[in-house]
């Protein structure tokens, strides 16, 4: 039997302190706020919006909403990530992203001022990140399962231990490799070209995945030494609820430590989304 690894333990410790610094905020006359610029209506990023708000609201954040329709033009978005860099009352911005077809990605998510990048997606806070040095923010997903292991003692390491991530999106498997080489991990970072991909998970001490497949990962892909944190999340007919990448069901009787799916990653997610909006917001207070 596995332990499980609850994500609320871990906000629990980070909120408190998250209380606490905003409320020393909002005694300099600071309301850390966070400005989510959304277009169209996805079930995935109204989710992810939803469980954001519910957040600020909780640990006293302010938050605005930026909803554009799935048709907006390019400068319609263009304008209104500005319009957010400009506002001295906004300390945050999360793009949701993947932004409909017609949109530039890499034109938009750069056009954010790193220092209200709080999700880290511009190429300033990836390089922060691929650095190991503090530009920007990290992404919120990437730094939310390193915060786990963190919590429940599987970092730092000593030996050089080897951690395999599946998946290597720059939202999620790139930037988390890097922050386990970070912590001296070994790492293997696998994809869907990657043969014989059970073999190369088998062996690491950490598995991280992160491909947005159902269930990929079975009792083959682990081993009874080994720490799995699922970031995927994944729709579920069956259970009409969300489900991870990993078959808990198989894979949780074989090893150490599993986070499950949802009360996982995606918990604690939100809670990081809040904490880099406060620290946005110290250090815009404290370059005044
Ligand atoms: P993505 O951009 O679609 O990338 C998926 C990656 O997985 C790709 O690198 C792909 O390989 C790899 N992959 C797909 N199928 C594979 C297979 N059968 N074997 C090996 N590798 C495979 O997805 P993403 O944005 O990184 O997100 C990944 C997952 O995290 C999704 O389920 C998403 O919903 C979830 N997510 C969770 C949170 C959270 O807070 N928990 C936040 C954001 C996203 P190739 O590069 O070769 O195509």
């Amino acid at each position: 039997m596995a332990k499980i690894l609850h994500g609320a333990p871990v906000i629990e410790e980070m909120n408190q302190s998250t209380k606490n610094r905003i409320a020393e905020l909002k005694a300099s006359g600071v309301v850390p706020t966070l400005a989510i610029i959304r277009v169209g209506k996805r079930a995935e990023d109204t989710y992810y919006e939803n469980n954001a708000i519910k957040r600020c609201n909780e640990l006293g954040a302010g938050h605005i909403k930026v909803a554009l329709p799935i048709d907006a033009t390019e400068e319609e978005v263009e304008n209104a990530i500005i319009e957010c860099n400009e506002d001295n009352g906004i300390h945050g911005i999360l793009l949701l992203r993947p932004l409909p077809k017609h949109l530039d990605d890499n034109k938009l998510r750069n056009l954010i001022d790193p220092a209200k990048d709080v999700d880290g997606c511009t190429d300033v806070s990836l390089a922060g990140v691929f650095a190991g040095e503090k530009r920007g923010f990290p992404p919120c997903t990437p730094h939310a399962a390193m915060r786990i292991l963190n919590f429940y003692g599987y970092t730092p390491v000593t030996n050089g231990e080897q951690a395999s991530v599946i998946g290597r999106s720059l939202v999620i498997g790139r930037p988390v490799a890097m922050m386990l080489l970070k912590d001296d991990f070994t790492v293997n970072i696998c994809h869907s070209k990657t043969a014989n991909l059970s073999d190369v998970t088998k062996r690491s001490a950490v598995l991280i995945a992160a491909a947005g497949r159902k269930h990929l990962v079975t009792e083959n892909f682990v081993n009874e030494d080994q720490v799995v944190i699922d970031v995927g999340v994944n729709w579920d007919e069956e259970k009409q609820g969300i489900t991870g990448d990993v078959d808990f069901d198989k894979v949780e009787p074989i090893v150490k430590a599993i986070t499950p799916v949802p009360g996982g990653v995606g918990t604690v997610t939100t809670s990081i989304l809040v904490r880099h909006v406060v620290e946005a917001a110290e250090r815009a207070l404290n370059n005044k």
